[in-house]
């Protein structure tokens, strides 16, 4: 019984920290992750990136092909996404078609790599939703970093976030750097 009851423990904690949909952390779990790791990147003067990262357009891809191919299109994009990622990166589903990835010991031009290696492998992709038709679609991408003292975790996902509506109103389907990180 005890074996039993720590198992469901287990599983309910796994829950808990999980997006149902496409299997990622959600966004709770991610969003005490950052604290706890910008924490520790700060004091040890490492540093962290965030790829914040939006779907283009989703509203068409739901309007044309209807709601369950989009739930289609999330859930293989997680598994794209979680392909361009390393080892001690983690990525989360934190909106409807909104991702974080927090990259630990990243600089910001290693971001921009891994975030150029993404952009390109989502754009490039046929999402097959039925036999012989497939969707193609496109993301935005903001990124930030932890180049401030001080900097709290609402701080850098703000410039993250600010990042990505450049993103988009520069035309989408493209990356900006948050600012403040450029130098
Ligand atoms: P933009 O390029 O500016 O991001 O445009 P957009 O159409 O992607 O953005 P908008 O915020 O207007 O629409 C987001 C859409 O995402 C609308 C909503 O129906 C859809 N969506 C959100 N969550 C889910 C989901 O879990 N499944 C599906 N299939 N669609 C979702
Ligand atoms: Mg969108
Ligand atoms: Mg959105």
């Amino acid at each position: 019984i005890a074996l039993l009851l720590n198992r469901s423990k287990q599983k309910m904690r796994k829950l808990s920290m999980t997006d149902y949909l496409s299997g990622l952390f959600n966004r709770r779990y991610i969003f005490s992750y950052l604290k706890k790791q910008l924490s520790s990147s700060t004091s040890n003067k490492e540093k962290l990136s965030l790829i914040l990262f939006d779907i283009d357009d989703f509203k068409d891809v739901n309007d044309k092909y209807g709601h369950p191919t989009g739930d289609f299109v999330i859930k293989k994009l997680a598994e794209l996404g979680l392909n361009e990622l390393r080892k001690n990166d983690v990525m989360a589903r934190i909106g409807g078609e909104e991702f974080l990835c927090i990259l630990p010991k990243t600089s910001v031009t290693e971001a921009r790599e891994i975030s150029d290696r993404l952009l390109k492998s989502i754009s490039g992709y046929s999402f097959q939703y039925k036999q012989n038709e497939s969707i193609h679609i496109t993301i935005s991408i903001g990124i930030a970093n932890n180049n401030k003292f001080n900097q709290s975790s609402n701080d850098i996902y703000t410039l993250a976030d600010e990042a990505l509506y450049q993103a988009k109103s520069q035309g989408k389907n493209c990356i900006v750097v948050a600012k403040s990180n450029n130098n």
